[in-house]
């Protein structure tokens, strides 16, 4: 017979692999992962809020020893993350830059180099080009759409390519079937910032990626009610470096932030394609708004790369970029005037956030980069919300008329 720790066990293991090999993304998103409690029959994981485990004997320990290293409630999350991706390891972190710096400090040294979407979220150029440059890893900001571009960026010292699609904030959009091809050939590791649209639109392990990197504080969380991040991969030496660099830096999420992700995330699917139909619907708003020009959004045909939308992933997502006529001013006016909309930093919640990328976001973004990378001082982004639409509509067209 067997006994309880191998009957949870058995249960835990049997839900995220029947999960993962049986189930449809709705039901992983429900209950990949976790199981109810078996002696209380409690419904949700609890908020394990512990330092440390005690310990039947020297050396025999339940898995979990201390909370830097790992936690059940954070541990809970990881299996349900990792499956949500289709893949097997996923460790979780305090914010979605922490993710990174321990993606990072685990597989990049002195002389090395990586190649990144020259369209990023600004606080990754900021960890590139002011935290490790001085630890001389040499980043390099290229336009990964272009197939011939990343081809000639990808140079021998080249450890890591890491690519954000579509990109925070222009949209633009990186082929990560055709990234990880030439990644493969130089022997360099992909990486996907999938925050964006998370696994419910985009699965870029599908294409080929090594690493799929979250900040959770956004869609996956969904509530703008925390702040986390999440590295996921299929390969057990990756993992393996994660969770040691995570450990020894003292990065790791808390179980609190890990508990209310968890009851973020059984929602994503239908979040994600709620988003995504409000988002049409406003893009095409704003399409025909004779004081708005240049609406960037990856779900309207009018996008130049909408093919690859359609092949990449399964909808638009949240996010418009657009700018007003009249310049950075009348931009910086729409932004003062909604009402409904929160002018914020934040993207990804349930409520619709509005965002001037230059002076927020982005604002440490060197301004050559900046505009590089196509992020001008007019342009504003909106994280469309899940309030109904018509109202959406309304307080922008009011703000616009203002
Ligand atoms: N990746 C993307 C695409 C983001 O938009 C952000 C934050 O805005 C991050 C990573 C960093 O995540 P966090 O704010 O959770 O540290």
């Amino acid at each position: 017979m067997a006994t309880r720790e191998e009957e949870v066990k058995d249960y835990r293991f049997q839900i995220t692999a029947g999960a993962v090999a049986n189930h449809q993304f709705d039901t992983i998103a429900l209950h990949a992962g976790t199981c109810p409690d078996l002696t209380t029959g409690a419904m949700l994981t609890p908020i394990y809020q512990t330092t440390t485990y005690r310990q039947d004997g020297v050396g025999q320990n339940k898995g979990f020893t201390y909370s830097r290293s790992g936690n059940p409630t954070v541990a809970a999350l990881e299996r349900r993350l990792a499956a949500l991706e289709g893949a097997k390891f996923c460790t979780c972190y305090a914010t979605g830059m922490a993710a990174t710096t321990a993606l990072c400090l685990a597989l990049l040294r002195a002389g090395d180099r990586v190649v990144c979407s020259q369209a990023v979220y600004g606080g990754t150029v900021r960890l590139f080009n002011q935290v490790l440059a001085p630890f001389r890893v040499e980043a390099e900001f290229v336009d990964t759409s272009d197939e011939q571009r990343l081809a000639e960026a990808l140079r021998p010292a080249t450890r890591l390519a890491f690519i954000e699609t579509p990109a925070n904030p222009t949209l633009k959009l990186t082929d990560i079937q055709m990234a990880a091809r030439l990644a493969k050939e130089a022997d360099t590791l992909l990486v996907v910032d999938n925050t964006l649209l998370t696994p419910a639109l985009q699965r870029p392990f599908d294409f080929g990626a090594d690493v799929v990197l979250h900040s959770t504080t956004k869609f996956i969380e969904g509530h703008n009610a925390t702040v986390g991040g999440a590295l996921i991969t299929r390969d057990a030496e990756l993992q393996e470096k994660f969770a040691f660099v995570r450990n020894a830096i003292g990065a790791i999420q808390s179980p609190f932030p890990a508990w209310l992700t968890l009851q973020g995330v059984k929602t994503l699917g239908l979040r994600m394609a709620r988003h995504s139909e409000n988002a049409l619907r406003i893009a095409r708003f704003l399409m025909s708004h004779e004081r708005v020009k240049n609406v960037i959004y990856p779900g309207l045909e009018s996008f130049p790369q909408f093919e690859l939308t359609k092949r990449q992933q399964t909808a638009g997502g949240a996010l418009i970029a657009f700018e007003v006529e009249g310049g950075v001013e009348a931009g910086i006016r729409l932004m003062n005037s909604v009402r409904l909309c929160a002018l914020a930093e934040n993207l990804g919640a349930a409520e619709t956030i509005i965002t001037h990328p230059a002076s927020m976001t982005h604002a440490d973004v060197p301004r050559l980069q900046r505009e590089a990378a196509g992020i001008t001082d007019g342009l504003v982004r909106l994280s469309v919300g899940l309030e109904d639409p018509i109202d959406l509509i309304a307080d922008l067209e009011r703000a616009l008329e203002s």
